[in-house]
């Protein structure tokens, strides 16, 4: 016998945790949620609501992207931003991703990111030691995730984390390259290319229908 109240709540519980109870993504949860929010320095005055008042929101990262993809060819082009930054010469390999996705989405200095090892994919075709780095662009309460993976010897490409159509499981999705390419799949047009690792992730359900390889 059961309460109405404990089946909600069950319920409740199971809708938040969809990405933990995939065998395949339960250890490979956002590590970066409870990264410091508060760099004040003992004896300094506190600045938060000053700091708050400056940070980029999430809205509008996604209404820049979104007319960049409005605008697209009318705008400058991507050259007009300067050069891409060099992995080779970031102080490690994650700030050099970083620097990267930030340079391509034009994301402002203080939009937070984090990066980390990304434990099902491989960072080239074929790779079985090196995995393929997963990025956390977070505000407030809100995150998108994006798989950074070498299409070829020379090219990183990024690609946003959403679910399967078919499946549902949380895989790299869209090709996402630049602020355009994301307004497009925020905008939901059918602009954007499928993700070289879509059909290959082994983060899809046994049973999907999309799963090749
Ligand atoms: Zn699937």
């Amino acid at each position: 016998m059961y309460r109405i109240g404990e089946r909600t709540s069950a319920r409740n519980a199971t809708s938040r945790n969809r990405f933990a109870r995939h065998p395949h993504t339960a250890a490979d949860r956002p590590l970066a949620w409870n990264y410091p929010r508060d760099t004040q320095t003992p004896g300094q005055p506190k600045e938060t609501t000053v700091r708050e008042a400056t940070v980029t929101s999430m809205e509008a990262i996604e209404a820049a992207a979104r007319h960049a993809a409005l605008t697209r060819g009318e705008g400058p082009s991507s050259t007009d931003y300067g050069a891409e930054p060099s992995i080779l010469h970031a102080p490690s390999e994650q700030a050099g991703v970083e620097a990267i996705l930030r340079h391509r989405l034009r994301l402002p200095g203080d939009v937070r990111l984090s990066t980390y090892e990304d434990l099902n994919h491989p960072l080239f075709p074929g790779a079985q030691h090196f995995r393929a780095t997963r990025t956390q662009l977070s505000q407030g309460r809100r995150a998108y995730f994006f798989i950074g993976a070498y299409e070829s010897a020379w090219r990183l490409a990024f690609s946003l984390i959403a679910p399967c159509p078919d499946c549902g499981a949380p895989v790299p999705s869209a090709l996402i390259n630049s602020q355009a390419d994301f307004g497009d799949w925020l905008i939901g047009r059918d602009g954007t290319s499928e993700a070289p690792l879509f059909r290959t992730s082994p983060v899809h359900r046994r049973d999907c229908s999309l799963v090749s390889g």
